[in-house]
């Protein structure tokens, strides 16, 4: 088995398999989810300098920050669900880590997205994607690549009507399918949230949130670069910060790709 960690470097050197970044940059412009009024939002990423190589710290520069734990691309854990409070390891310190690692498949819904930005993936349309890549394995993510973070326009990547927001998301019998047919890891997405823009208007209630974090799986939100991986072939690396019974947490996501 060392010799698949020492091919993996050697791959890595010379450029066979790349790293690719699905990260979105974390500042204090990053867009937040807007709840409806009656609730609470999380605050925004905020930093400020502690010293940089003046007076208050010679030879340092570091900074301070505070930040809601689902800002920015960042992890779902099941206790961020009423669904999921009771589960073991449900919330990221407890996560086994071996959960942090999993192939990718990745379904590109790009152009149906360009025609409905309130595009809901289907188990029909999952299980075509099947038909062509082969049977979702368990323990992968699940990614869908929606192209939604090209919109660099806070306002066009939140997409805030007098409705509320429009964005793509899955239809509740889709996260089923995932969550308990082909038991992947959990769903990522490019948008603010694993579920639709509308889907406090659904039933039930963010739906996907609902069903996954119920079944003890995860969510990554606001990734990118999912257009530079395959369908399948990828893995994905997505280790949240061990944030003492946190629900979640910003994170450095990366996918290894050939
Ligand atoms: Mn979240």
């Amino acid at each position: 088995m060392a010799n698949v960690l020492a091919e993996l470097v050697s791959q890595l050197n010379s450029g066979a398999l790349r790293v690719i970044d699905l990260t979105q940059p974390l500042s204090a412009q990053t867009p937040l989810l807007p709840l409806p009024p009656q609730w609470p939002n999380t605050p925004q990423f905020r930093l400020w300098e502690i010293s940089r190589y003046d007076d208050r710290g010679p030879a340092w520069y570091w900074n301070g920050f505070e930040t809601g734990e689902h800002t920015g691309t960042h992890f779902d854990a099941p206790i961020h669900w009423v669904s999921g409070k009771d589960l073991p390891e449900n919330s990221v310190d407890k996560i086994n880590p071996r959960k942090f690692v999993g192939p990718a498949c990745v379904v590109d819904v790009s152009a149906d997205v360009q025609r409905d930005p309130n595009f809901l993936l289907t188990v029909e349309r999952v299980k075509q994607w099947e038909r062509q890549h082969g049977r979702i394995p368990a323990g992968a993510w699940f990614l869908l690549r929606t192209l939604w973070s090209e919109r660099t326009d806070p306002e066009q990547y939140i997409n805030l009507q007098k409705d509320g927001p429009h964005t793509p998301g899955f239809v509740k019998e889709c996260s089923e399918f995932l969550a308990k047919e082909r038991d992947v890891l959990g769903v990522g997405v490019e948008t603010v949230g694993t579920d639709a823009g509308q889907a406090a208007t659904f039933d039930p209630p963010f739906p996907n949130h609902y069903i996954m974090h119920g079944s003890g799986k995860f969510g990554l939100a606001g990734l990118c670069n999912l257009d530079q991986l395959p369908p399948v072939g990828a893995v994905v690396i997505a280790a949240p910060l061990k944030i003492v019974n946190g629900s979640g947490s910003p994170l450095r996501a990366i996918a290894l790709t050939p």
